[in-house]
């Protein structure tokens, strides 16, 4: 356990970004033997833009990573936030504790109050808007997202009263967590409903990828599954159902062309139909 506090206390920024890119190359493999959907699409074309948005925010987080620095070492010196309030705790105990807290607000919380407000909304709808959702489309968000999530993951860092090395770890399990829950991949069924009860699982977080509401509105969870079914947000939709997109955008001319999707946010607000 010590021995991983002094790998994430520390951790090269080389080794996150292999992190990233290993993560991709091996779901990438996984999903051209086991697809989940027989996509027909330009798989490097598609992937080209959502790498241009996994770069951009590569770069909101780098540009911004000293405020999460300080959030952290202030929530530590100063005795703020929840882990710093509880008793001593074996390590294991305080990892997961931590863990739990930075996924319930920095990502849950965050992913749901992006679907309530209308101004956040435009920005998180192009993450929505892929049609084809495979291991790449889990860091398809518009700078601006980034920065939203980026707020609140100092926020919850705060709350959590985590230490640099538990913020680091978490980041690190996300990467790979959502990359695994957008690839195109297809586990058993009974596996997939299993491990839906304690992480987000691919059938999971697929359902929230449905065009149409109630569906895209519910399943908000990033790593652990618990928040969707704590707080009823969970919903189950056959796979053969699932139809991915956002009804608002389903023109290919919108939802697939790098240039009208960095302007989304800024164009005229669309309601979703129910
Ligand atoms: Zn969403
Ligand atoms: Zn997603």
């Amino acid at each position: 356990m010590n021995e991983i506090i002094d790998y994430f206390s520390t951790i090269p920024s080389s080794h996150r970004a292999l992190i990233l890119v290993g993560g991709i190359a091996i779901f990438w493999m996984i999903e051209n033997v086991f697809p989940l959907f027989k996509f027909e699409y330009k798989k490097w074309n598609h992937a080209g833009i959502n790498i241009f948005f996994t770069l951009t925010t590569i770069i909101v987080n780098f540009v911004l990573a000293f405020l999460l620095l300080l959030s952290a070492d202030f929530a530590v010196e100063k005795k703020f936030g929840i882990l710093q309030w509880l008793p001593e705790l074996p390590l294991w105990l305080f990892a997961l504790i931590g863990l739990l807290l930075l996924d319930l607000i920095g990502a849950y919380l965050a992913h749901l109050v992006q679907h309530k407000i209308k101004w956040m909304w435009r920005f998180h709808l192009i993450h929505h808007t892929d049609t084809w959702i495979d291991t790449t489309s889990a860091n398809r968000h518009h700078p601006g997202e980034s920065i939203i999530r980026f707020a609140f993951t100092v926020f919850a860092v705060l709350i959590s009263g985590s230490p640099m090395w538990l913020v680091f770890l978490y980041q690190s399990m996300s990467v790979v967590f959502s990359q695994f829950n957008h690839a195109n991949i297809s586990l058993p069924e009974k596996l997939d409903t299993f491990i839906s009860y304690f992480i987000v699982s691919p059938n999971m977080h697929k359902v929230h990828h449905h065009y149409r509401l109630p569906y895209t509105n519910s399943n908000y969870g990033n790593i652990f599954s618990i928040w969707d079914r704590l707080f009823r947000t969970f919903t189950i939709l056959k796979k053969d159902k699932i139809i991915y997109g956002v009804d608002t955008h389903m023109k290919p001319s919108e939802n697939n062309k790098l240039p009208n999707l960095i302007q989304i946010p800024f164009q005229k607000h669309r309601s979703p139909k129910n």
